[in-house]
């Protein structure tokens, strides 16, 4: 029993569906909201001496969290991580901000760059852990640096470089990094009014083509190289179907929706029976972009798609 209350806000026993877009996840056995990186280092000082295992959440946009819930520590971040410093054209923001608060600062500030990342629903830290990209654009685009809390628990600032970024990809992810501030550098190459257009814009485009009105994590797979989720799934007749209370969303089919009181069981089977019928017609092995976790799956941000276990 660990008692991290002078931590920050600490809960027991608590539902992650509450901390997840989706919806779902059952019971992490302790939740804390660290008020500061000194409480979280020592939050997990001490959990590592209890042998409990710590999972980093952010806005839980990107996650399926089992049914039956994380075993160990949920340390979400999103609302004391929440420092925004803007000088020129260099913005440092804490991991836990939205990317919409961080957008709408630089948008404030006429800074350009950012107008991608307004309508992602993630956090700062989430952002640049998953190069969260959308509209030809990508955080490796406007990232200078990122400083993070390797395990040995010492912090680092890493540089655009050393952060590794690829598709969807950072290093933080292989090496179990936790982001705690993002240093990023704009342009001032636009006007307010031509910067707030393009937000609104692609606001639009996501509204009219993505089924926002229904939990999810966002696009569920991968883009595979040469091919178009949502066609492929389209072409093999996937969209719309149902599984327990998943479907395949019938407004945008790379999108899998928790239509009603999905369970993480649900979701699971319906993108495996996706995976298998897109790799029966078309011979492409649909990998996951959503990451899995509680329950077998643990804490790893990296866990493996259905293909490599
Ligand atoms: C409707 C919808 C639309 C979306 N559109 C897009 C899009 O256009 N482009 C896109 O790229 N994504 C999109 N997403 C997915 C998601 O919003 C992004 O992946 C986002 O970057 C995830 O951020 P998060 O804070 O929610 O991360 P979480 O879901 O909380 O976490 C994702 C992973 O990162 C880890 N993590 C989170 N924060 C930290 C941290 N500070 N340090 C270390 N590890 C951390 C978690 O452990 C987890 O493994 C969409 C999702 C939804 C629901």
């Amino acid at each position: 029993m660990i008692d991290l209350k002078d931590c920050g806000r600490f809960f027991e026993n608590e539902e992650l569906k509450k901390y997840t877009s989706f919806k779902i996840g059952g019971p992490a056995k302790y939740v804390l909201f660290p008020k500061n990186e000194e409480s979280l280092i020592e939050a997990i000082k001490r959990a590592r001496k209890d042998e409990l295992e710590i999972l980093i959440l952010g806005n839980g946009s990107n996650v399926l969290c089992a049914d039956e819930g994380y075993d160990g520590l949920v340390i979400i971040l999103k609302s004391a991580f929440t420092k925004l410093d803007i000088n020129d054209n260099k913005i440092i923001a804490g991991a836990g901000l939205s990317l919409r608060e961080l957008a709408n600062a630089a948008l404030d500030k006429n800074l350009s760059g950012l107008e991608f990342a307004h309508g992602i629903p993630g956090s700062v830290g989430g952002g640049a852990i998953m190069n969260a990209g959308a509209y030809g654009s990508e955080m490796k685009n406007v990232v200078s640096s990122v400083k993070i809390l390797d395990e040995d628990l010492n912090v680092k600032v890493l540089s655009n470089e050393e952060m590794d970024f690829s598709y969807r990809h950072s290093i933080a992810q292989d090496k179990n990094y936790i982001i705690l501030e993002v240093e990023f550098s704009l342009n001032k190459d636009k006007s307010k009014e031509e910067i707030k257009n393009l937000m609104d814009d692609l606001w639009q485009r996501r509204l009219s083509k993505q089924p926002l009105e229904y939990p999810s994590a966002g696009s569920t797979f991968r883009r595979p190289e040469g091919h178009f989720v949502g066609q492929m799934v389209d072409e093999a007749g996937l969209r719309g179907l149902r599984h327990g209370g998943a479907m395949v969303s019938d407004k945008h089919s790379g999108f899998i929706i928790n239509k009603d009181k999905a369970t993480a069981k649900d979701v699971r089977e319906l993108i495996e029976i996706v995976q298998k019928v897109i790799f029966d017609k078309f011979s492409v092995k649909l990998q996951r972009e959503v990451k899995y976790i509680g329950g077998e799956y643990g804490n790893s941000c990296n866990n493996r798609d259905e293909w490599s276990r």
